[in-house]
């Protein structure tokens, strides 16, 4: 027997596309309230319709969950493979008179779809109150739900309020189609009801289904979970989600150079919030969620909030895994990386990270770090580096060399030499700042000095000093 007493939540997508925002925002808030309550977080891949659902929409599903870091308790069930247990529902519905066989051939279906509309109502088969005997032998049937023709069917929506729906516009709706394949929305109640889900977290796009599954789940005299259906998510412009708003898959956010415990934040803020609190922990988030405080109205995609708070996130990131984040956006843009500076990125990520966004910036901002030696100078740098200019760097390397290799100590220097030269720091600053990053973004020249380390920042002032005019 399930235990009832304790909350049961679970994520049922779809694997007919790619996982969405909303989808993952739906994860994160069953994940959520799972663990505010003590209770249990499941998966269940809804694969029914054979036709839309792929096996790499499952692995993309799966993928982009273990990347959030919204991890399932236990294994994810597969809808599909529970068709008997479906079958076997409806033959318990069919056998206490909830449910009856329509063998209404489809022309007269067709027929019976336009007189209701015309007349207003949905769709009754004859065959609701007809004895299955009179069928002749062998006719191919559906089974259809046996709704109620009166009353009200009410979901109780933890975060709607009370929905009522007249059941007289409820439909006998379909539990097994005349190839014996089990519906949606049957599929859905029979798996809710055996996982023991407890709650029902999901899209507001699905609360006509939960009137549906209501009256499903009365027919098998099951307990009807609670219900909590999520407003949508809306692009910056307040329109419903869309390819012009830019990205939504997950994969894409990633691809975008957004960290997982960054997206997470900002999901768990859309329709949800504590207060002004903007960025939070996982464990803050579970102790502050409860379904119950989800808004009413839809939330608003905002890339500036999602900007901060992944900045905020990348800033204290660990540098050797920025480091490697930042590696990956190198390789996927192909760019030829010196293997001997690899050890230096992560010294080089500390020092440049507070300017980063994403990781897309990152890898931008790193990029002077990873050239190999000599460097291509870019001809902004090679017109500053005149004869003058040499002389000053070369009288500069010298003053470098013997100073300690860290920000503070190379300021000094770098100021000191400017006081003794008689000059400003922008008579060489900028060809300066040419030389160690080859044109490309670099930090302050102090910075980008710590760097790059003091080998490799005196040896690229040494290249270009030697270099041939
Ligand atoms: N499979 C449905 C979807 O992806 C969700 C159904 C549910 O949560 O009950 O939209």
């Amino acid at each position: 027997m399930t235990d009832r007493s304790a909350v049961v939540t679970r994520f049922a997508p779809s694997p007919t596309g790619s996982l969405h925002i909303g989808g993952a925002r739906t994860a994160l808030f069953n994940q959520l309230y799972a663990r505010h309550t003590g209770g249990t977080f499941l998966l269940r891949i809804e694969d029914t319709d054979r036709e839309r659902s792929t096996q790499a929409n499952v692995q993309i599903i799966l993928d982009g969950l273990a990347w959030l870091g919204i991890a399932p308790d236990g294994e994810p069930v597969f809808q599909h493979a529970r068709a008997d247990r479906h079958r076997e529902a409806v033959a318990a519905m069919l056998a206490s008179g909830g449910a009856y066989r329509d063998f209404t051939p489809p022309e007269e279906l067709e027929a019976e779809r336009e007189r209701a509309r015309a007349e207003g109502r949905v769709v009754r088969s004859a065959w609701r109150d007809r004895d299955p005997s009179e069928a002749p032998q062998g006719a191919p049937y559906t089974v259809r739900l046996k709704a109620p023709l009166s009353g009200e069917t009410v979901v109780d929506d933890l975060i709607k309020g009370r929905v009522v729906f007249q059941t007289k516009e409820l439909d006998d709706l379909v539990l097994l189609r005349s190839d014996g394949a089990p519906t949606y929305n049957l599929a859905v109640v029979v798996d809710d009801h055996d996982m023991g889900v407890t709650h029902v977290i999901r899209g507001d796009d699905h609360l006509n289904n939960a009137a549906r599954q209501t009256l499903i789940y009365q027919a098998l005299g099951w307990t009807v979970p609670a219900f909590a259906h999520l407003p949508l998510i809306h692009g910056p412009d307040g329109a419903k989600l869309s390819k012009r708003h830019g990205a939504q898959a997950v994969g894409e956010f990633a691809d975008l150079g957004y960290l997982p415990e960054a997206l997470r934040n900002y999901l768990a803020r859309l329709g949800w919030g504590h207060g002004d609190d903007e960025i939070f922990s996982d464990a803050e988030a579970v102790a502050w969620f409860d379904v119950t405080d989800v808004v009413k109205a839809p939330a608003r995609l905002d890339w500036a909030k999602l900007n901060h708070i992944n900045q905020h996130y990348i800033r204290v990131a660990d540098n050797r895994r920025l480091a490697d984040l930042a590696l990956e956006v190198h390789r996927s843009r192909g760019v030829h990386i010196a293997g001997d500076r690899l050890p230096d990125l992560p010294r080089a990520v500390a020092l440049v990270k507070e300017g980063a966004q994403t990781t897309l910036q990152l890898a931008d901002l790193t990029l002077f770090a990873l050239k190999s030696r000599p460097l291509a100078l870019d001809a902004k740098t090679q017109g500053l580096l005149t004869a003058e200019t040499r002389a000053l760097l070369g009288r500069l390397r010298h003053r470098l060399a013997t100073s300690p290799w860290e920000v503070p100590a190379l300021e000094a220097a770098i100021r000191g030499f400017a006081q003794a030269e008689g000059i400003g720091i922008g008579k060489f600053g900028a060809a300066l700042r040419g030389v160690l990053s080859g044109g490309a973004p670099a930090p302050d020249l102090a910075s980008s000095l710590v760097a790059l380390g003091k080998d490799e920042a005196l040896g690229r002032i040494d290249d270009a000093l030697s270099q041939v005019q």
